[in-house]
C-alpha cells in the first residue's frame, strides 16, 4: 500500500483564501482585524514562527503588530503590556509566543488575555468552553487537524482515535474535538504501556510526542489515516537517508539548512502500511497558522457583534 498524503498546505490555502475574504468585509465595514504577537527573549524558533505568522496576516489584509521584549522582561513587564493589548480597540487576537523565559509564569500571562482576544485558546475559559462544547476559541493546531479530516470527508463518528501526546496545546484539546465528534478516543502519554499495540488499534492515528520517527510500522493499522503534528529536525546525511531513502530534496535540504524538518512519525515506514498520512513539513503545520488567521478574524467578528 501507498498512503495517500493528506496535503494540509492545500488546504491551509484554501481556508486562508475564505479568511481573506471575511476579513475584507469586515475591513470594508470600519473593522480591520488585528493580531498582536509578542516574543520574549531570542529563541530562533519562536522568532520563525512569529515572522511567519506575521507575514500571514499582512498577506491576508489583517494587521499585525510584533512586540519584542529582551530576554530578562518579568512577569509584571509582560502583564503590563497584555492590560494594553487588552483594551486596545484595534487589537482583536493577542499570541504571547511559548515558551517564555523560565522567569516569567506562562500561566499568569495566559490568565491575564481577555479571554475574548485569547486565539491561541490556551485560556482556561476557553479550555473549559472547549470542553463543555461551548462557544469559545479553539486552539489552532487542534482545530488544524479537525479541518483537513474534514476537508478530506474521512469519517470520525464511531472511528477508534489514538492521540499520542496529551499536552494542553495538542493532545488534550485534539482529543476532547474528536470526542464530540463522536469518535472513540483513546489519550497516550509517556507512561502509556505497551504503546504501539494501542497505536495498531486505531483507525485515526495522530501523533503529537515531540519524538523523531518514533511511530514506526509496528504503529501502524494497514489502511489507518495517520496524523503527524511532531516538528523536529534530521541533521546528519545518514539520517535522512534512514528516514527518506536518497530524495535529493531532502538531502539539498540539509545541505542548505544544515538540517531537514521530520515529524513524529516515521516517514518512509508510514507511506507502506497506513492508507492516508501528512507530510512534514507541509501537513498540519500551514493549518495551524491558517487556524490562527481564522480565529483572529472570529474574535474581529464577535467584537463587532458586541
Ligand atoms: P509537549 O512536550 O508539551 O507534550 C508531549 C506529549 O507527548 C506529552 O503528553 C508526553 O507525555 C508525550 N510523550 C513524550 N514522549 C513520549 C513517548 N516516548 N511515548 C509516549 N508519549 C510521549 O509537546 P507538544 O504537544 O507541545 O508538541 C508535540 C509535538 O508537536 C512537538 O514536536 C511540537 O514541535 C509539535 N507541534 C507542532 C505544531 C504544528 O503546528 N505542527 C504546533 C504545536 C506543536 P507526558 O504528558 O507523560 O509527559
Amino acid at each position: 500500500m501507498v498512503a495517500q498524503i493528506l496535503d494540509g498546505a492545500l488546504v491551509a490555502s484554501k481556508l486562508n483564501t475564505e479568511t481573506a475574504a471575511r476579513c475584507a468585509d469586515l475591513t470594508a465595514r470600519g473593522v480591520r482585524p488585528g493580531l498582536a504577537a509578542v516574543l520574549v527573549g531570542d529563541n530562533p524558533a519562536s522568532r520563525t514562527y512569529v515572522s511567519s505568522k506575521a507575514k500571514t496576516c499582512t498577506r491576508l489584509g489583517l494587521y499585525s503588530e510584533v512586540v519584542t521584549l529582551p530576554a530578562e522582561t518579568t512577569t509584571a513587564e509582560l502583564l503590563a503590556l497584555v492590560a494594553t493589548l487588552n483594551t486596545r480597540t484595534d487589537i482583536h487576537g493577542i499570541l504571547v509566543q511559548m515558551p517564555l523565559p523560565a522567569q516569567i509564569d506562562a500561566q499568569v500571562v495566559i490568565r491575564a488575555i481577555d479571554p475574548e482576544k485569547d486565539v491561541d485558546g490556551f485560556h482556561p475559559v476557553n479550555v473549559g468552553r472547549l470542553a463543555l462544547r461551548q462557544e469559545g476559541f479553539v486552539p489552532c493546531t487542534p482545530a488544524g487537524v479537525l479541518a483537513l479530516l474534514d476537508h478530506y470527508d474521512l469519517p470520525l463518528r464511531g472511528q477508534r482515535a489514538v492521540v499520542l501526546g496529551r499536552s494542553t496545546i495538542v493532545g488534550l484539546p485534539l482529543s476532547l474535538l474528536l470526542l464530540h465528534r463522536d469518535a472513540t478516543v483513546t489519550i497516550c502519554h509517556s507512561r502509556t504501556t505497551d504503546l504501539a499495540a494501542v497505536a495498531r488499534s486505531a483507525d485515526i492515528l495522530i501523533a503529537a510526542i515531540g519524538r523523531t520517527a518514533f511511530v514506526t510500522e509496528t504503529f501502524i493499522r494497514p489502511g489507518a489515516v495517520v496524523i503527524d503534528v511532531g516538528i523536529n529536525q534530521v541533521t546528519t546525511q545518514a539520517d535522512v537517508q534512514a528516514y527518506f531513502g536518497d530524495d535529493p530534496a531532502r538531502l539539498a535540504d540539509l545541505e542548505k539548512k544544515g538540517y531537514t524538518l521530520i515529524g513524529d512519525v516515521h516517514p518512509r515506514q508510514a507511506a507502506e502500511v497506513a492508507g492516508y498520512m501528512t507530510p512534514v513539513p507541509g501537513g498540519i503545520g500551514p493549518l495551524t497558522i491558517a487556524m490562527l488567521m481564522r480565529n483572529t478574524v472570529l474574535a474581529a467578528e464577535r467584537a463587532c457583534r458586541r
